[in-house]
């Protein structure tokens, strides 16, 4: 309340400026998880609060994909850096096929313990829906230099997770627009991984099975599994 009518009477005294919104969060300041805490209601939400990043003790870096059904379905794709999660939501999920360009929007950086979160944001709440860890694993700078890629709107990197393996490219567009690429190499494929392998990588549940163990309301359940591919699908496929 105070923050907001400081911020009110700033306004008042000269007009707003314009500002270019950055295409990632300044990485040389500290206080990177501030937007992610500011945004949550820890008190209401299972989420993890963020706390200061510690320092690296070394090894790979990791990376998470996170199926989530908020106001819509998409897939948080997120990188480990200077001890957050670089984030982008990716409305349609990742995809294998060198040819498709997934638009991957920059999110507020988040914790590293947010890898481990799986279940459900209550309703009403910041992101309010089902959770799954869709993917996970590690990832490796094709550049040793991250900061360098960053800054030149283009991050090349080789995933090894569960379902996402070989390299990959994130191509800043301007804004907080960037688009999610894979290269042509032995992993490249024409099929669908999001419809292939649909469950989650640590729990094996479907998205209605995650939001069912978490006491989604009915309305979030029914949500949940309009989110998984039909059964058919899954059935088939998922045993191959
Ligand atoms: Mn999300």
């Amino acid at each position: 309340m105070a923050r907001n009518a400081t911020r009110a009477a700033s306004v008042k005294k000269r007009p707003a400026v314009p500002r270019a919104e950055p295409t990632l969060p300044d990485l040389s300041q500290y206080g990177m998880l501030a937007e992610y805490n500011r945004k949550r209601n820890f008190g209401v939400t299972p989420e993890p609060a963020g706390r200061p990043p510690e320092a690296k003790r070394g090894g790979a870096l990791a990376f998470v994909v996170q199926k989530h059904r908020a106001t819509a379905l998409h897939y948080d794709f997120r990188l480990e850096y200077a001890g957050v999660m670089l984030s982008w939501a990716v409305p349609k999920g990742p995809s294998h096929d060198p040819s498709v360009k997934r638009l991957a929007m920059v999110t507020e950086p988040h914790p590293l313990d947010y890898n481990q979160f799986e279940g459900v944001i209550p309703e009403g709440e910041y992101g309010g829906g089902t959770v799954m860890i869709w993917d996970h694993g590690t990832w490796e700078p094709e550049d040793a230099d991250v900061e360098r890629m960053i800054r030149k709107n283009e991050i090349k990197f080789r995933l090894h997770g569960k379902k996402l393996r070989g390299s990959w490219v994130l191509v800043g567009t301007g804004d907080r627009r960037w688009l999610l690429i894979k290269h042509r190499d032995e992993a490249a494929s024409t099929s669908d991984v999001t419809v292939d392998k649909p469950l989650s990588a640590v729990s094996r549940r479907t998205m209605a099975g995650i939001a069912r163990a978490a006491g989604a309301t009915p309305r979030q359940l029914a949500v949940a599994a309009a989110a998984d591919p039909p059964r058919d699908a899954t059935v088939s496929r998922s045993t191959a």
